[in-house]
């Protein structure tokens, strides 16, 4: 993230902070002789363990308004050693407060000093620098969402002009204006489900992460850089499982699962068509891993767009490969078909292992079939799922349906 924030800064943001809230301008000023002001740096001050104090003046302009260094503010707090038997209840707040500081990675947060790119003229024009926790939330939602936005339109429309099979379109259980609720849906949960992940883009930003750009033997070298890819897979694929297990529990589906389970047979649209709380649960585990297990930055990216890709790819109704161990397009409609089956995302092990794989019906790889084959196939599937939709959805269906059953 801090590669494509600064670039955004650089070409971008600085010189639009640097118009709307100019060091010197009236805002600053404001701020400066506002009383609250005062007494919220006074109050901070005084949460803040009493040795580290000597740089606290400028504590809350430091962590809101970025006027000086973020940094400052971090390594006070870090320069504090606590001696773990002295912990009682009145310093447990400062005690905690250190060991939270003791995983941040200072040379890593964001903002204090130009990295990628020179530092260009509007670098620290601004009251909000770039370090600022208020500045780098609202520039990740903006960007993160259009690139959301971006990523989901080109990478679906791609797929529905050159891979999507339409013959979808006159399948007896594809709603009515379904691919423009899947969009409208999408759209929306798109924004939310970014605000949702904010908070990890910001421990990323501010060096809690073991995210690292600089490839050699201390690092591993390229073939961890070639490692990471099968790791990140595995792990967020093991995690993504339970999580999707999770919200098939009757209570959370209601509340937070049956949006996606809304589409029985997809478009590629319906990729990123989730209610905001279930898209972000999802895309946990890709925030994790991060934090978790070092990872390089580029790749990051990379897997970032990977898995964007592969969440449209999954939805878009053309199946290439029947593989035993690959969660294809194929395992991915028999979850929408008949819900309780194939919960993976990447591969078929975990559902191997916890008992929930369904090999895809041989019909899916007919390529070459009559209308009247394909209608009755298409029947017997809609019995077998209706079965099973009744049991997990009761027997009321809100669905409206474009061709009326
Ligand atoms: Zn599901
Ligand atoms: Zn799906």
């Amino acid at each position: 993230m801090d590669i494509v924030l600064e670039v955004c800064d650089y070409y971008l943001f600085d010189r639009l902070y640097a118009a709307a809230l100019p060091k010197g301008g009236k805002v600053d000023q404001f701020i400066q002789n506002s009383p609250v002001f005062q007494q919220v740096s006074s109050k901070i001050s005084q949460f803040l363990p009493s040795s580290s104090c000597s740089g606290c003046s400028d504590t809350v302009d430091n962590a809101l308004f970025g006027n000086t260094t973020a940094s400052s503010t971090f390594s006070n707090a870090l320069n504090f050693q606590f001696n773990a038997t002295s912990v009682n209840v009145a310093n447990l707040p400062s005690y905690l407060w250190s060991k939270v500081m003791s995983l941040q990675n200072k040379s890593e947060i964001y903002g204090l000093k130009p990295t990628f790119l020179p530092a260009g003229d509007y670098f620290s024009s601004s009251i909000l620098a770039r370090s600022n926790l208020l500045r780098e939330s609202l520039t990740i939602l903006v960007i993160t969402t259009i690139f959301g936005w971006l990523l989901y339109l080109i990478v679906a429309y791609l797929s529905y002009v050159f891979v999507f099979d339409r013959r979808i379109f006159n399948h007896p259980r594809y709603l009515k204006n379904q691919m423009w609720l899947e969009i409208e849906r999408a759209m929306t949960a798109i924004p939310v489900m970014v605000a949702l992940t904010n908070p990890f883009f910001l421990l990323e930003l501010k060096g809690f992460s073991r995210l690292y750009f600089d490839i050699n033997e201390c690092t591993g070298g390229w073939k961890f850089v070639f490692l990471q890819i099968p790791m990140f897979i595995l792990f967020t694929d093991c995690l993504i499982y339970c999580i999707h297990r999770w919200l098939h529990w009757p209570s959370v589906y209601k509340r937070l699962h049956k949006p996606h389970h809304k589409w029985i047979v997809c478009t590629p649209f319906a990729s990123h068509a989730f209610h905001p709380v279930d898209g972000w649960a999802q895309s946990l585990p890709y925030h994790l891993y991060p934090l978790l297990f070092p990872l390089h930055k580029v790749l990051y990216l990379g897997l970032f767009t990977f898995v964007n890709f592969w969440t449209v790819m999954i939805h878009d109704g053309n199946y290439m490969s029947n593989d035993p161990v690959v969660n294809g397009t194929a395992c991915h409609t028999v979850h929408h078909l008949y819900f309780n089956y194939n919960y993976g995302q990447f591969t078929t092990l975990w559902d191997r292992i916890g008992r929930s794989y369904r090999r895809p019906d041989d019909s899916f790889f007919i390529k070459e079939t009559t209308a009247e084959k394909e209608k009755q196939e298409w029947k017997k599937q809609v019995t077998q799922m209706e079965e099973i939709r009744n049991e997990l959805e009761g027997k009321v269906d809100d669905r409206e349906y474009a061709e009326e059953s």
